[in-house]
């Protein structure tokens, strides 16, 4: 696939191109351009010239080509569910499931296109005062390999619709995906130089984007290193950024839960995408006094995940993403077993077989009576591997569970209100789920705390992220 750059599929002017495999078989699904950075500065110039004309459009209008593009994706959604699944290595159903999930980011904010104006201010003694919302013009999007497509909409849904122009910098793992369905938007009438995505690497290409004097906002999802660099860049221009970063999201389970519903919900939360999930279960506290019966039940759970090609049928969990991905985990868990900090209880290995001969396989890992200077409790364990920590009461496990740099998402299991109370009201994350992990919703403020990350996504507050608010003060 080509680059896309004032609605047009262009390749690079390095002449240069990487490839795209799939983690699960190792073939080699397509090339895509290595952007320079003179294919920024093109791509830039076209988001610039494309800007007056879409902030002039009204938002209904606007809406009316999203919403477009929100129906070509729902018909297409198997096909790109397939690309999706190719290239990132998710099981079809999760595929299906983020496609669907972008159309739905896409309509929401459609549906939020005549809710951003300004106010009417009355001032004592001055007379009249007003504010106006204006689009920043051109907006850069950097979207990690994890979720490109839900991500992808999460950016471009309500900087779009409030009127500002985007190029986009998709992960050089997973641009496949990113690159259709800017090319869906294009046929659902979106003007030339509205949406451009430049491929290539995030030195270069993400690097160039967030230097981009005409580049006057910055959002970008990823890892907190890479996003402290962008912080840093973008502190030279002095521009807008919205970091949505790591996460070390702890889930508690207290002696009233229903373990039955704790167990799913910690299956879900961790291996979903294959445990590659920016809000994903990545530490577990239970109760001492319900932690035998829990364990051996999310064991039992845990070996029946079956491990497989994403597009096979039945498939739990796929591969990791990538080559980097897989070594870590395949090393952060031989030193668990080297240091003697925890127990393997279930997986622990690469599983065996032909099947898994070429992919990133990892199989399905629970870790407990994890020591609390391991690893896994202290960096980002983005993969199959659940630790789990027994606790006396909440407020050891509050405080274990804030014993971090991160502040993304949290999780309590209780029937009880005054735990759900303490728990909301001590834990630090961005979002709390009361006996669930994991969900999202176009209409709810996404974002963290802390190493977390900056801004929000999601809900009518992230359309703010991608507005200036002036004021004007009249005297008669
Ligand atoms: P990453 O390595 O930080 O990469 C993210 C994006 O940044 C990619 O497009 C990457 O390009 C680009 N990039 C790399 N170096 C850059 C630089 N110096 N300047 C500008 N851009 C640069 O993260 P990842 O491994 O793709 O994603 C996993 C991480 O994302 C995890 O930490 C996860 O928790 C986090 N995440 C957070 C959220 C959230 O909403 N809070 C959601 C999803 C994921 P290349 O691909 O070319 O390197």
């Amino acid at each position: 696939m080509k680059m896309q750059i004032n609605g047009k599929a262009v390749e690079s002017y390095s002449g240069e191109f990487f490839y795209i495999i799939n983690p699960a078989t190792g073939e080699l699904i397509d090339q895509v351009p290595k952007g320079t950075e003179y294919d920024v500065e093109i791509a830039v110039e076209a988001a610039s010239s494309a800007f007056n004309c879409w902030a002039s459009t009204s938002p209904q209008q606007r809406a009316r080509i999203l919403y477009t593009a929100a129906g070509i994706v729902r018909q297409r959604k198997d096909e790109l569910a397939i690309l999706l699944t190719r290239e990132q290595g998710k099981p079809f159903a999760e595929s299906k499931n983020e496609i669907e999930g972008f159309a739905n980011v896409l309509e929401y904010y459609c549906g939020l296109a005549s809710s951003f104006h300004g106010d009417f201010i009355p001032v004592p003694q001055n007379g009249y005062s007003f504010t106006i919302k204006k689009p920043l013009g051109v907006c850069a999007a950097i979207i990690p390999w994890n979720m490109p497509a839900l991500i992808m909409a999460w950016k471009i849904s309500p900087a779009l619709i409030t009127g500002n122009t985007l190029v986009l910098k998709p992960a050089s793992n997973t641009p496949l995906t990113n690159l259709t369905l800017a090319s869906i938007l294009s046929e659902a009438g979106l003007p030339p130089g509205v949406i451009n995505i430049v491929t290539g690497p995030g030195e270069v290409v993400g690097e160039s984007l967030v230097k981009s004097p005409q580049v006057k906002k910055i959002s970008f999802t990823g890892e907190a290193r890479t996003g402290k660099r962008v912080a840093e860049l973008a502190a030279g221009g002095m521009k807008r950024v919205t970091l949505e970063l790591g996460g070390s999201d702890p889930m508690i389970v207290c002696d009233d839960a229903n373990l039955e519903t704790a167990v799913s919900g910690a299956l879900r939360g961790r291996f979903y995408n294959c445990g590659q999930t920016c809000t994903a279960v990545k530490r577990l506290f239970v109760f001492e006094s319900v932690a035998e019966g829990f364990i051996k039940k999310l064991e039992a759970s845990i070996r029946n995940l079956k491990v497989g090609n994403g597009l096979h049928e039945n498939i739990d969990m796929g591969p990791l993403n990538n080559c980097r991905q897989w070594e870590y985990i395949k090393e952060l868990v031989a030193d668990v077993e080297e240091k003697d900090e925890g127990r393997i209880v279930a997986g622990g290995r690469v599983p065996e077989g032909s099947a898994y001969s070429r992919g990133y396989f990892f199989e399905p890992t629970l870790v407990v009576d994890v020591q609390r200077e391991s690893r896994l409790l202290k960096e980002e364990v983005f993969g199959p591997v659940l630790p789990v920590v027994q606790v006396k009461n909440l407020e050891e496990a509050i405080e274990e569970a804030n014993n971090t740099c991160y502040g993304l998402g949290a999780s309590i299991w209780t029937k009880n209100i005054d735990r759900v109370r303490t728990g909301c009201e001590q834990l630090n994350a961005g979002i709390i789920w009361i006996n669930q992990h994991l969900k999202v919703a176009p209409e709810v403020p996404f974002g963290g705390a802390g190493e977390s990350g900056i801004g929000k996504e999601n809900g009518p507050d992230a359309l703010s992220e991608y507005l200036d608010l002036k004021a004007l003060m009249l005297k008669i």
